[in-house]
């Protein structure tokens, strides 16, 4: 067993102690099949919620109506998951009602593809009810069951398998895959915020130009905010150069580049996938210098205003878009620029107030700004008694 399972086991020996089964499942047994990093480990079990708070001293309730506790274990936290069946699918989402079993089988019934509805003993043996372990093999996604039932039930599964796709370099089984064209449109009953999860993890996948692919040829665009009539610029996406995504600003940043959406346009469409208010910001900021790069504009002030932080996300963007860009003489620029942002002034609007002798007001922000510029455009040397001699002359 890998360390990670190795340092939960206690956790199996102590519900198994108590009489009850308990396994690791889910994603961190198919990533460690695959051989990769492990992050969350989950662990499912025969024992209620209720049964599982008796057993541990320190406990989370963190989802306990869906069969959810969390186990703190010396520096490690776990998800231990009542083994459950799910009824009740209204309208295409996930389930209203949750029902607690005791059979580890019926638990992986639910899951939604072969890959993810594995389970690993104490002892490392594989229990693989649904030849997942064949499926791995042959980097497969294929849905546990009937897929199209399956896509019914829970349509997010549709953007979880193209997410898969990306991240594991997997295809997507026929029956599978007709099954997402044909249920496509169920995508519109889904809450935007669980696609935005899905299409974000799909773009930081090491395919995402795969699982880009079919997310487009298989129909889930059409029933995503603002993609309807965007077949063929999406698809630019797919010809473009294989860049890994920095962040999640360069994922929107540049669908709005293929999109053209500017300014306001591309505000309201990050609006409408509800991208973080943080996000959004960086995002227009980094358009702006995107465009200001293809331009070959290469002001000083421009690059400090987007923050020496965002430049290497810009650059990516560049690289992404072929953006032909001289990376030495911006890097130049930026080290030349004496300093990272406002914070580090040596001169405050206090002291604007004082030197003045003028009221607070909207004006001393511009006085601040006009001096920030002076400084970064080495206009003046960012000391108080020059930063003052400056403001006294202009
Ligand atoms: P990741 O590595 O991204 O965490 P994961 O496989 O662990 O991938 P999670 O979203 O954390 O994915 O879900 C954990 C497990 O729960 C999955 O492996 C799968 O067995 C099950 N699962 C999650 N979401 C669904 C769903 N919508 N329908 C059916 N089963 C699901
Ligand atoms: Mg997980």
């Amino acid at each position: 067993l890998p360390l990670d399972f190795q340092q939960a086991l206690p956790i199996l020996k102590m519900i198994e102690d108590a009489g009850y089964e308990a396994y690791f499942v889910g994603g961190s047994v198919r990533d460690h099949i695959l051989g990769l990093p492990i992050h969350d480990v989950d662990i499912a079990t025969s024992a209620y919620p209720e049964e599982i708070k008796s057993i541990f001293k320190h406990t989370i309730d963190t989802g306990i109506k869906h069969g959810t506790v969390t186990v703190l274990m010396g520096d490690n936290s776990y998800e231990i998951t009542t083994f459950r069946t799910e009824s009740g699918y209204q309208d295409y989402r996930r389930p209203d009602k949750v029902t607690f079993v005791r059979s580890l089988t019926d638990d992986l019934k639910r899951r939604d593809f072969t890959i993810n509805a594995l389970a690993v003993d104490h002892n490392g043996n594989v229990v693989d009810k649904f030849d997942g372990l064949t499926d791995l093999k042959n980097h497969l996604i294929k849905a546990v069951g009937v897929a199209d039932e399956r896509f019914h039930e829970d349509a997010l599964r549709m953007m979880r398998a193209v997410r898969f796709q990306s991240q594991l370099n997997f295809s997507i089984e026929d029956k599978t895959e007709r099954a997402i064209a044909d249920n496509a449109h169920l995508l519109s009953k889904i809450a935007v915020e669980r696609v935005h999860e899905e299409f974000v993890k799909m773009f930081f996948g090491q395919s995402w130009k795969n699982g880009l692919s079919d997310f487009l040829r298989l129909n889930l665009y059409e029933y995503c905010p603002g993609f309807k009539d965007n077949l063929h610029e999406l698809s630019k996406l797919v010809k473009a150069p294989n860049v890994k995504m920095i962040d999640e600003t360069m994922i929107w940043t540049a669908i709005g580049y293929v999109l053209d959406l500017h300014g306001e346009e591309l505000n309201h469409f990050l609006r409408q996938w509800k991208v973080s208010n943080k996000i959004r910001e960086d995002c227009l900021l980094t358009e702006n210098q995107l465009i200001n790069f293809k331009n070959k504009d290469f002001d000083v002030w421009k690059i400090y205003k987007l923050g020496i932080t965002n430049i290497p996300r810009v650059e990516a963007l560049c690289e992404l878009f072929n953006v032909k860009i001289n990376i030495e003489q911006i890097d130049n620029i930026v080290s030349e620029i004496p300093i990272k942002n406002s914070h580090s002034m040596k001169i405050t609007g206090k002291d604007v107030i004082d030197i003045l002798d003028i009221k607070p007001g909207p004006q001393i922000g511009e006085y601040m700004d006009i001096l920030e510029k002076a400084v970064v455009t080495q206009t003046v040397t960012n000391t108080y008694k020059d930063l003052q001699r400056y403001l006294l002359i202009l």
